[in-house]
């Protein structure tokens, strides 16, 4: 590619020179090699970077830094993982799912620190989050939000409103109640992941870019692990694999991660009569309790980000540009926009686009090290990792530098997802519990009825 803002609108609005940074010209030695220039990659140079100014740390991107999720999403900063609180504590116990999501709040208030710290203008804006019911049968799934969250200990932080008591602040057509929180935010995601790598870059981080890995070459009796490249080998004690979705693409973890595209349009900036109307002057993030995923935010200039998945999983889990695009899923999208606000149905759409999710067999996120082959890796966040990739920046750092600390101890850490089951079996299963989710929601605003939580598209949705 030789342009890249037309992948987001965030790219295209980072304040920064796209130009790929020069490919590695020759193999070379670091003490720590990591595939990726997205927010995993980048964050854990950050930390080890910090952590010990003296280490060799060489990036290497095949196409530029950002180009993955990072600087594609849906904006949200915010204390979410895939994998449910109730979820985490029948796996690993009721303490370490409360100290996991603890650690999400702290990810969130961290992303915030850091770039404040360092000068990074990544549009860090803590205004909340707000999930909506459209109508009573999405009541019953906000108050089991709820319930969860009071389990464990954090209900304090969470409250669930009237639609009257909400529409001081947003007004969105059908509301009937809503889960309010104040511990979420919102960032640029260009400007923060771009800001990220131009930092790492003057505190002496080697960033390759249009170099692509091919194969990883575990540790060997020299000691050393590689990320061979047709531009020569990088070669290190560590090696951190930061590709998320596009890891799938390497034959040696081509089942570890299914590749599913979430889609984004973006409005025009809406005129302030449309927003004396809409409220949501506090740009909180804000989601529906529909299983198919939806998410919106209100940019900096005014427009509404509304995000959603649907597009359909490929055969085989191919990664290509042209699926960014998939016009029902962005046309089914601006029909959300003008159904949720009326007063929207003339508005024009200026940015379409989309990207994939990394996505584990057992919707479980991993952060891992292996000193025994070198390999440390963070992934799996699914829709999830704006803030968990910090968390990952920061747990792989006290995992490489062999410390013992909390975060090491969280139930994330040296978690192992089992592979995808092969073709056509992959395919399968993906397509139908897309196809089952879709269903079902059609089917829940159809009837009005809530969701009986037995169907197995909710046992999928709720894993
Ligand atoms: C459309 C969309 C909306 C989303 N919305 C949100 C949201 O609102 N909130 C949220 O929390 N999360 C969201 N997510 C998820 C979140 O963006 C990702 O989980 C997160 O950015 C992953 O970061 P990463 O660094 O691990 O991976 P990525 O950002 O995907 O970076 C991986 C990098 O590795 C590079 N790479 C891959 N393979 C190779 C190779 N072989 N050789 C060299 N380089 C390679 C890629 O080019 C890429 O730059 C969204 C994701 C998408 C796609």
């Amino acid at each position: 590619m030789t342009d890249y803002r037309p992948i987001s609108y965030w790219l295209e609005t980072a304040n920064d020179d796209l130009t790929p940074r020069a490919p590695l010209d020759g193999s070379t030695d670091a003490d720590v090699a990591i595939l990726g220039a997205g927010l995993t990659g980048l964050w854990t140079a950050y930390y080890l970077r910090r952590a010990d100014p003296t280490l060799r740390i060489v990036v290497v991107e095949r196409d530029i830094a950002g180009f993955g999720a990072s600087g594609r999403n849906g904006a949200w900063c915010a204390p979410d993982l895939n994998i449910s609180i109730s979820r985490l504590a029948r796996l690993h116990g009721d303490d370490a799912a409360r100290r996991m999501q603890q650690a999400t709040y702290d990810a969130v208030d961290e992303v915030g620190r850091a770039t404040a710290a360092e000068g990074i203008d990544a549009g860090f804006h803590k205004g909340g989050e707000i999930i909506v019911a459209r109508g009573p049968q999405g009541v019953p799934s906000l108050q089991d939000s709820l319930e969860e969250y009071r389990r464990f200990g954090f209900g304090a932080r969470y409250r669930i409103v009237g639609g009257d008591e909400l529409a001081p602040r947003i007004r969105i057509a059908g509301t009937v109640k809503a889960l309010v929180s104040d511990d979420a935010a919102v960032v640029h995601p260009g400007r923060l992941t771009r800001g990220l790598a131009r930092l790492l870059e003057r505190d002496g981080v080697r960033i390759v870019e249009g170099t692509p890995v091919t194969k990883i070459r575990l540790k060997d009796r020299t000691g050393k692990a590689a990320l061979v490249t047709p531009m020569g080998d990088v070669r290190a004690p560590v090696i951190v694999l930061a590709g998320e979705a596009y890891l799938s693409q390497l034959e040696q973890f081509h089942r570890q991660l299914v590749p599913l595209w979430s889609l984004i349009v973006l409005t025009e900036p809406i005129s302030e009569e449309a927003w004396a109307e809409i409220g949501w002057q506090g740009r909180e993030v804000v989601a529906s309790t529909r299983l198919s995923i939806d998410y919106l935010s209100r940019t900096e200039d005014g427009r509404i980000l509304f995000g959603g998945r649907g597009a359909p999983y490929r055969f085989g889990s191919p990664i290509r540009l042209e699926y960014d695009l998939h016009a029902p899923t962005h046309e089914r999208l601006r029909g959300f926009v003008r159904e949720w606000f009326p007063s929207l149905r003339g508005v024009q759409f200026t940015h379409a686009w989309g990207g994939p999710l990394g996505m584990p067999r057992d919707w479980h996120p991993t952060m891992a090290f292996d000193p025994a082959t070198g390999l440390a890796t963070s992934r799996g966040y699914i829709g999830h990792g704006v803030s968990t990739t910090n968390l990952g920046g920061r747990v792989l750092t006290d995992l490489i530098l062999g410390r013992k600390t909390p975060l090491t101890e969280l139930p994330l850490v040296n978690h192992r997802s089992p592979n995808w089951e092969p073709e056509p079996l992959r395919w399968l299963g993906v397509r139908y519990a897309q196809w089952a989710m879709g269903r079902l929601d059609d089917k829940i605003s159809r009837t009005g009825k809530p969701p009986s939580g037995k169907s197995l598209a909710e046992r999928i949705a709720s894993h």
